[in-house]
């Protein structure tokens, strides 16, 4: 059945794979993204996807996006919080600016998505909620402690949730993406890349945004109510858990 879609972070990178695929399955899609005004024209233009600006931070700006999204495209049925940033560096290095930017943009806002569209989802008996975490957030990664500490954190929001909404139609998944061919990995120096990252990846490469979009798409689909709590790892075989 075709419902509303919205992901956040949903004009470039997995999440513009993610809009994309979603549109292709026959949703009304929704994408949110936070500065980039240039790359969202780019994508609207070429999807005709509609895109909406706000810090997924805030809270208020949340509730606020969200109910401007639902009166032009109805009820949000299916929400994908995949927006997401890297502030590295080694710990006794890092800011509380760097702390609090990471955790408030890629754990905070499941708190700030989620809550002004859950009520309606049990209302409606029936929600989609699809977490892009990450397999550092499973095993933790160097210069990375606000990172792995909020990825971690999806996990958690994701199972507690879960058993809170299992009951009412709504089901709550995680997706633990290793490297992925998007420009926050791009930033990587190619001699890192190549001599450091691939040669931990049993596959041999980065994986590609739309295979993890191909994943929520399955999520997301109204046959997949009984698949709730998971998470999905999907990072060419580097950790199995
Ligand atoms: P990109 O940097 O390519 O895109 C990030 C998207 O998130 C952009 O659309 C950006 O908007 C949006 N965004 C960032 N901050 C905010 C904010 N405060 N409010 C609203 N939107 C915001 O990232 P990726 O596609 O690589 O990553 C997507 C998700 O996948 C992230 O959660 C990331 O942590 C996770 N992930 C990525 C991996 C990878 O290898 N790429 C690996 C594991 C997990 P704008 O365009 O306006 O800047």
């Amino acid at each position: 059945m075709a419902r509303v879609a919205l992901v956040t972070g949903g004009t470039r990178g997995i999440g513009a794979a993610i809009s994309k695929a979603l549109k292709a399955a026959g949703h009304k899609v929704a994408a949110n993204y936070g500065g980039n005004d240039a790359a969202a024209e780019k994508f609207k233009s070429e999807t005709e996807i509609p895109v909406y600006k706000w810090d997924v931070s805030s809270f208020d700006a949340c509730a606020e996006g969200i109910k401007k999204v639902e009166a032009e495209l109805g009820p949000v049925d299916i929400l994908v919080n995949n927006a997401g940033i890297t502030r590295d560096t080694a710990f006794h290095k890092m800011t509380l600016e760097q702390w609090s930017a990471v955790i408030n943009t890629n754990l905070g806002s499941l708190f700030n998505m989620t809550r002004p569209v859950i009520e309606g989802m049990r209302a409606r008996k029936f929600g989609r909620i699809i977490n892009i975490s990450s397999i550092n957030g499973q095993k933790g990664q160097f210069g990375q402690v606000n990172y792995s500490a909020a990825k971690a954190g999806d996990i958690g929001f994701t199972k507690a949730l879960a058993l809170e909404t299992a009951k009412a139609g709504i089901t709550v998944n995680v997706i633990c993406p290793g490297y992925i061919n998007t420009e926050m990995v791009q930033a990587v120096p190619k001699d890192v890349l190549e001599k450091a990252i691939l040669p931990l990846i049993p596959v041999g490469r980065l994986g590609e945004p739309e295979e993890i979009a191909r994943a929520v798409v399955f999520l997301a689909a109204d046959e997949a109510g009984a698949i709730t709590g998971s998470t999905l790892s999907i990072n060419g075989g580097q950790y199995m858990a």
